[in-house]
């Protein structure tokens, strides 16, 4: 993810400041409509809390933009007011007369502020959008695979191919060096041991990153498993270190990581502020730093927000007409889907005991007003990464990093909704690896294990995006293609079915072996509800598990198969 741009955050701040100092008259006029109904001597708590926010508000913002001058006078203000508050100090004519005084200093400094600051006039420039880092499709990976044992080349070469990537091998590191010179890969993979020297590959690295100047991702691949290989891998700047019999899969997950092959999703942040150009100006900040930001200005508003932009953290203010920021997060605590939500308030309150208070109800973080940009978004990004990791264990099967059976079925119901709206057709198909107990007792649990996680990958990477995956159970996946009707959904497992019966996967033995699968298809609107969807597609993939395996089935409409059955 991108930095912050000081320049641009700049020229936004300027712009969103020029908005907040016309409105601070008007402000001020509230100000001193609220200073007029206050009474000497009466016990006034509404009115007294109003103009502690406002003037807090004020001091806030202004710190926020600058303006320290006018933010220094609103903070005396919003102390006087919070003394009455508390009742430290009567509201009697003395009061009334340094609130007063305060006003009169702050509509002064205002006018100064004003004709100090020159309007300016170029547009507001909009953020730029998050940009994007990534590589295309897989097919447009460059890999160099260096082996002096051509029967490794042959075979690596082709499951890698197999598996998408664009693949030139070479038999010698001199070829491979001058090779990578010319024209430098996504990544390489190298052999460690050659005839020039028992740590060729490493130190063919080394010279390379000399003479190039920048390094190539490289994963290591070797017989030896002795601390000096290794070390020497690491010292070359090897990214990886796979032993032989290479197990493809393991191979394939480090050089999509090499290779960045799914860019990170962007972080999503709401922020609640009832300041709107305050706001913005945080909005700004985290845009530049390549997030994607909502704002919400009134409290009562986050729920529908929240419920429609899978926010990774809520950055807070904590005084708001209506509502509180204590008060909402913990409203948010209280919904079970928002319990890990990460909060983190931002405001210009500096007493200890409030921050506290504040913090106790269950957020996790208090930044002051104002901000420095690469504070918040250090801040922000820590916060939101943590989340990020926690709710994909929540919601991912750890073997295969797929949606975990209580994830996919929700995704199908919503899923299902979207298609009802839409008048759109929706598949709903169930996958099972056929004789898979066989494979378990033939090859070993782990190598089990590396068919499922093979074919995770490839449900994950070859279906469209917004196809839904999901690993339904042991050795059964679940599958949701939004839009696509039977026929569709068919010939894309199809073509997946075959890709898969190509790939040879590794026992611990060294032994090859192949495996295939089966599945059944249902399809919305034949199938009108969650429910008989997914018993209809566990039929038909009964079916074809009956038919003879490795083959696709289509669940027919309720009253043919009645039909037939009858
Ligand atoms: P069929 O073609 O009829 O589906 O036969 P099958 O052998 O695949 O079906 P069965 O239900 O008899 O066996 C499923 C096997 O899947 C049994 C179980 O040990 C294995 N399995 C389930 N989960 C895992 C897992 O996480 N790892 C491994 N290695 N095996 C698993
Ligand atoms: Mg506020
Ligand atoms: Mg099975």
């Amino acid at each position: 993810m991108s930095e912050p741009d000081p320049a641009r955050i700049q020229d936004r701040k300027l712009r969103l400041r020029q908005v907040f100092l016309d409105q601070i008259p008007e402000r001020l006029a509230n100000i001193r409509a609220q200073l007029a109904a206050l009474r000497p001597g009466i016990e006034q708590p509404e009115p007294l809390s109003l103009l502690h926010r406002t003037f807090h508000t004020l001091k806030g913002s202004s710190l926020s933009f600058d303006l320290e001058a006018i933010g220094k006078a609103a903070d005396t203000a919003e102390r006087l007011a919070r003394e009455a508050l508390d009742g430290q100090t009567p509201v009697d004519q003395d009061m009334l007369a340094r609130l007063d005084e305060q006003t009169q200093r702050l509509e002064q400094l205002t006018r100064e502020a004003a004709e100090e600051i020159a309007s300016p006039s170029s547009p507001l420039p909009s953020a730029p959008r998050a940009e994007h880092t990534a590589l295309g499709p897989r097919t447009q990976r460059l890999i160099y695979l260096c082996d002096d044992d051509p029967a490794i080349v042959q075979e690596l070469s082709t499951q890698l191919a197999s598996f998408g990537y664009q693949v030139t091998a070479f038999a010698s590191i001199e070829r491979l060096q001058a090779a990578a010179t010319a024209r430098a890969p996504d990544a390489m993979v190298l052999d460690i041991v050659f005839p020039e020297g028992h740590t060729a590959g490493p130190k063919m690295l080394r010279r390379l990153k000399s003479i190039t100047g920048h390094p190539i991702p490289t994963v290591f691949i070797s017989n030896r498993n002795d601390f000096a290989a290794r070390l020497s891998a690491v010292r070359a700047g090897g990214s990886a270190y796979c032993l032989k019999p290479v197990r493809t899969v393991e191979l394939i997950e480090v050089l999509d990581q090499l290779t960045a092959i799914a860019p990170p999703e962007p972080f999503h942040i709401l922020i609640v502020d009832d300041e709107a150009q305050v706001a913005e100006l945080h909005a700004a900040i985290l845009e530049e730093a390549g997030m994607i930001v909502r704002q919400v200005h009134d409290p009562s508003d986050i729920l529908h927000q929240l419920a429609h932009f899978q926010a990774d953290l809520v950055l807070m203010d904590l005084y708001m007409p209506g509502c509180s920021g204590p008060e909402l997060a913990q409203l948010l605590r209280q919904i079970p889907g928002y319990l890990g939500l990460p909060i983190i308030y931002l405001s210009s309150e500096t007493d200890i005991d409030r921050q506290f208070a504040a913090l106790s109800v269950g957020a996790d973080g208090f930044l002051s007003k104002p901000v420095e940009p690469a504070r918040l978004v250090a801040q922000v990004r820590l916060r939101a990464e943590r989340m990020r990791t926690l709710r994909s264990l929540m919601v991912r099967d750890s073997l295969t990093g797929l949606f975990n059976h209580k994830t996919i079925l929700e995704f199908l119901a919503t899923s299902l909704s979207a298609a009802r709206r839409a008048h759109e057709p929706l598949s709903f198909a169930m996958l099972d690896l056929d004789h898979f107990k066989m494979v378990n007792d033939r090859h070993g649990h782990a190598a089990g294990d590396q068919v499922l996680m093979a074919l995770g990958r490839l449900l994950r990477q070859h279906l469209r995006d917004g196809d839904l995956v999901g690993r339904y159970g042991g050795e059964e996946f679940a599958v949701v293609l939004s839009g696509a009707n039977a026929e569709t959904a068919k010939q894309r497992l199809d073509a997946l079915r075959e890709h898969f019966g190509r790939a040879v996967f590794r026992a611990d033995e060294g032994v090859g072996f192949q495996a295939s699968f089966s599945a059944g298809i249902a399809t919305f609107p034949t199938f009108a509800d969650a429910a008989s969807l997914q018993e209809a597609a566990d039929q038909a993939l009964y079916q074809a598990k009956k038919q003879g395996r490795n083959r696709i089935q289509i669940a027919q409409a309720p009253d043919a198969s009645d039909a037939s059955s009858g």
